[in-house]
């Protein structure tokens, strides 16, 4: 572990959930936040062994970790998730909403079904997993929670349409301020991320079967010309669960290499 005890960022006794984390920006999330000496909570839906080797390679690392699985987007999997966590380690001092999932669609195509699937996990999960940790945070009377919005919450990336992605995550940056403002007299801070193009399993699949829109559009559309990786994004979630960020909240830090510039 590479912490400073009692440094600006050190995140040693504090105890974290991060959803969707057997892969990609969740997996990345939760190395970062054991790497800050958190106990970090592996949430997963269906790769258990996936889950589990990212538990192993925290522990590795001198770290804590559990896998715990559970559906967000059900109510009471979202419940569960909480309670078993409380029943390990005795709190939820942070929160983070990872899972989340893109559906590519036409709007004229668009069917309900898909419209659905995407709102119960992008937006429904972050609900009810955030409620059900902020009744937990209100009993402690704190806690940090940090939501993985989109730039596409704030702009229409193009040239593929997903309009119930873009709408479900401009949803996950509105129920931030929300939940800022309705839950900063707990002292619970609520704060999200909002990604550019970053390279994972998800947006590998688009990279080999649409070279030239990944160089054209996600990688040119950047002012520093290229997509990111996972590791980019954990600096800023790590900040925001730390102490080093106790006055901001309501927030939604951009990182996007400079793309929703112009
Ligand atoms: P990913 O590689 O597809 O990983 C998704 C994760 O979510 C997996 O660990 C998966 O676990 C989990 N998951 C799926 N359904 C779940 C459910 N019902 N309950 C609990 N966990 C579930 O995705 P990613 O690229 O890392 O993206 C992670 C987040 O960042 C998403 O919210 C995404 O919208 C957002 N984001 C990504 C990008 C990007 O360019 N990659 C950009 C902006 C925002 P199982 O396989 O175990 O089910």
């Amino acid at each position: 572990m590479n912490a400073v005890q009692g440094g600006l960022f050190d995140l040693s006794g504090k105890i974290a959930i991060v959803t969707g984390a057997s892969r990609g920006i969740g997996e990345a999330l939760a190395k970062g936040l054991a790497a800050q000496g958190a106990t970090v909570v592996v949430n997963y839906n269906s790769a258990a062994d996936r889950a589990e080797a990212v538990v192993s390679a925290i522990e590795a690392a001198g770290g804590k970790s559990k896998a715990i699985k559970a559906d967000v987007s059900v109510e009471a999997d979202a419940d569960r998730l909480i309670a078993e966590t409380v029943s390990a380690f005795g709190r939820v001092d942070i929160l983070v909403n990872n899972a989340g999932i893109v559906l590519p669609a036409a709007a004229e195509d668009c069917s309900l079904e898909t419209w659905r699937r995407t709102m119960a996990l992008n937006l429904d999960g972050v609900f009810l997993v955030s409620r059900a940790a902020g009744r937990q945070m209100i009993a402690q009377k704190s806690g940090s929670i940090i939501s993985i919005g989109s730039m596409s919450g704030r702009i229409v990336n193009w040239p593929f349409r997903h309009a119930a992605y873009n709408v479900s995550k401009a949803g996950v940056h509105m129920l931030t301020k929300a939940l800022a403002t309705e839950w900063a007299e707990h002292n619970i801070r609520v704060n999200a991320i909002a990604p550019g193009y970053i390279r994972t399993e998800l947006t590998d699949e688009v990279l080999k079967e649409h070279p030239d829109v990944v160089r054209d559009h996600w990688e040119k559309g950047a002012v520093q010309n290229r997509i990111g990786n996972v590791t980019e994004l954990v600096g800023a979630v790590v900040y925001l669960a730390s102490n080093a960020a106790s006055f901001t909240t309501g927030e939604i830090i951009t990182i996007d290499g400079g793309l929703t510039l112009r």
